[in-house]
This record gives C-alpha cells, sequence and structure tokens, in this order.
C-alpha cells in the first residue's frame, strides 16, 4: 500500500473540528459583545467514572478556549434522582445558562429518561429530549445529537450535496443511528437502517454510496463490503486487547481501516475522524442555544 492511496481518502475530523472551533470563537465573540454576558455551558457529572471525567475535562477546557462560560455540576455516585432533577431545574431557570448536558452513563439508580425530560429541550445542546428528536423528526429545528450531527458536517464537506444518495446506518442506537438516519434522510439520501437483525449485511452495505458504521464492534465492516469510491465514516471506538506488555490496547472503529481504506472514496480514521467533532458540535449546539434563547441573530448554516 503506498502513501498516497491512504492519504487521499482521509476524512481529518481533528482539523475540521479545530477549524470549527475557530468560527465558534469568533461568533462566541460577537454574541459576548452584542449580549453583554458570555454563552454558558453547564455539565452535570454524577459520580467518578475515569472515561466521563476525562470528557467532562476536556469539555470544560474547549468551552472557555472558545470564549464561553462552563460550569461543572458533580454529585456523589450514590446521590438521590431528586438531588440531580434539582439541579436541573435550578440550571433551566439560570439566564446564564445556554446549554446544559448531564454526562451519561449515569447509574443504575437513576432514571435517565427522566432526567433528560427535565431539561429544557431549548437548553438541551445534547439533543437527546423527545421534544428534540421530535423536532429532527418532523424538519422544525431545534438541537441534534453532538456525534451524528458532526458526521453529517464532514460528509458535506467532503461530498457536496448528498441528493439522491444511497446512504447505510449501521446502528440504530438513539445517540448515533436514528438521528444520522433521520439527518440523511433530510438530506434526500435513500436511507437503509441497519442493525443486529439485519440479514445479509455486507450485501446491503455494498449497495451504499455513504457508509455510516456505529456499532461498538472492532473492525467490523470489511473492505470486500464496501462499493468502490463509497464515503465511510466510522463512528466505532473499540479498544482492541493490550498486546503483550502494553498496558492498554490500541484504538480501532467498527471499520476495518486496513482493508477498506484501499476501496473507499474516502474515510474516517479512528482516532482523528469523528471523535473530534463531537465536543466541536456541542459546543456549536451551545452557542446556538445562547443566540436562540437572547433572541440574536446567527447564520446557523454557516457555523
Ligand atoms: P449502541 O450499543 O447503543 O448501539 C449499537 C447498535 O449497533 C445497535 O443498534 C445494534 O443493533 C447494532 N449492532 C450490534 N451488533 C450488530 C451487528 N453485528 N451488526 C449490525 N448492527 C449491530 O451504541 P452507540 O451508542 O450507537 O455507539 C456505537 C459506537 O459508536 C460505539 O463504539 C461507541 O463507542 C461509538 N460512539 C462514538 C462517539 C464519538 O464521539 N465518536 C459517540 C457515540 C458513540
Amino acid at each position: 500500500m503506498t502513501a498516497a492511496i491512504i492519504d487521499g481518502p482521509i476524512i481529518d475530523g481533528k482539523a475540521f473540528a479545530e477549524a470549527l472551533r475557530a468560527r465558534i470563537a469568533i461568533e462566541a465573540a460577537k454574541f459576548e459583545v452584542h449580549a453583554g454576558r458570555k454563552a454558558g455551558l453547564a455539565v452535570v457529572l454524577v459520580g467518578e467514572d475515569p472515561a466521563s471525567q476525562v470528557y467532562v475535562r476536556s469539555k470544560g477546557k474547549q468551552t472557555v478556549a472558545c470564549g464561553m462560560n462552563s460550569f461543572e455540576h458533580r454529585l456523589p455516585a450514590d446521590c438521590a434522582e431528586g438531588a440531580l432533577l434539582d439541579i436541573v431545574e435550578r440550571l433551566n431557570a439560570d439566564p446564564a445558562v445556554d446549554g446544559i448536558l448531564v454526562q451519561l452513563p449515569l447509574p443504575d439508580h437513576i432514571d435517565e429518561q427522566q432526567v433528560i425530560a427535565a431539561i429544557n429541550p431549548d437548553k438541551d445542546v445534547d439533543g437527546f429530549h423527545v421534544v428534540n428528536s421530535g423536532r429532527l423528526s418532523v424538519g422544525l429545528p431545534g438541537f441534534v445529537p453532538c456525534t451524528p450531527l458532526g458526521c453529517l458536517m464532514l460528509l458535506k464537506d467532503r461530498l457536496g450535496s448528498l441528493s439522491g444518495l444511497d446512504a447505510v446506518v449501521i446502528g440504530r442506537s438513539n445517540i448515533v443511528g436514528k438521528p444520522m438516519a433521520a439527518l440523511l434522510l433530510a438530506e434526500s439520501c435513500t436511507v437503509t437502517v441497519t442493525h443486529s437483525r439485519t440479514k445479509d449485511l455486507a450485501d446491503v452495505v455494498r449497495r451504499a454510496d455513504i457508509v455510516v458504521a456505529a456499532v461498538g464492534r472492532a473492525e467490523m465492516v470489511k473492505g470486500d463490503w464496501i462499493k468502490p469510491g463509497a464515503c465511510v465514516i466510522d463512528v466505532g471506538i473499540n479498544r482492541l486487547p493490550p498486546a503483550d506488555g502494553a498496558d492498554k490496547g490500541r484504538l480501532v472503529g467498527d471499520v476495518d481501516y486496513a482493508s477498506v481504506a484501499q476501496v473507499a472514496g474516502a474515510i474516517t480514521p479512528v482516532p482523528g475522524g469523528v471523535g473530534p467533532m463531537t465536543i466541536a458540535v456541542l459546543l456549536r449546539n451551545t452557542l446556538v442555544a445562547a443566540h436562540r434563547n437572547a433572541g440574536i441573530e446567527l447564520d446557523e448554516a454557516a457555523l
């Protein structure tokens, strides 16, 4: 394999996310001048899950770096559901808070759906509230989950119009697969959503001009599943078992990069593809929420 074959089709999500954060920082500074305050994102973390702590720290840093306020609320893992709901209520009522994110997963004794339902949909920058899923499905403005919106941005940046293209989404989760399918349908793709019960998955994927893999199975999608020239977006983040002597295994996606990169017209690597987009889109959603909440105009499509 020559370097050119690998480099040609790579979609650089890290660079795209950096450029998006730069545009957000410019608009956040203008917002501060017009509104007389900074846009603000509140993140609520329950418990001590190390991966969640890393995400929350990273979100806080990037929020501040873009010129917005970051408010962090931490609760112990054994806190009562009521205590979490009280914080959400306070944040709903706080005019300095434009976006609220409750870091998932929550401990088992807390009903995630109940907590998400308590967030004001107009501050639900994660886009998980049923009101926002409904808005997405009927084409009303709302908030779209960050990871699939990031995938769509990468696709449109690479392909331009998606109208009429065949898209196959692998995975039907509420966080990635289903909103991804709704976004692609809104772009006039012909969309097929596949999942663990789909028959002859490889044959279905072979028809696709666009493949979005959001499964959680290391390197499942192989090169011979891919139509030559197709655009492949790999959402998966999977850690392989450590090689001899190493403390951690390698991070890989749901796509077998080595074989798929030979056939695809474009592909996101893992890491450095979809991953960096998620927080950047969260900041974008927060800035959009701030403008809507303050009644200040923003060219959302240009962000
Ligand atoms: P999930 O477990 O909620 O959903 C997985 C989906 O895959 C399910 O709909 C299931 O039906 C489907 N599936 C399982 N086995 C299958 C098979 N053999 N064939 C076809 N479909 C199958 O997962 P999720 O939350 O949607 O996340 C999917 C992956 O994306 C995970 O690896 C997760 O870590 C990653 N992820 C990454 C980001 C990011 O920022 N890059 C964000 C969210 C999720």
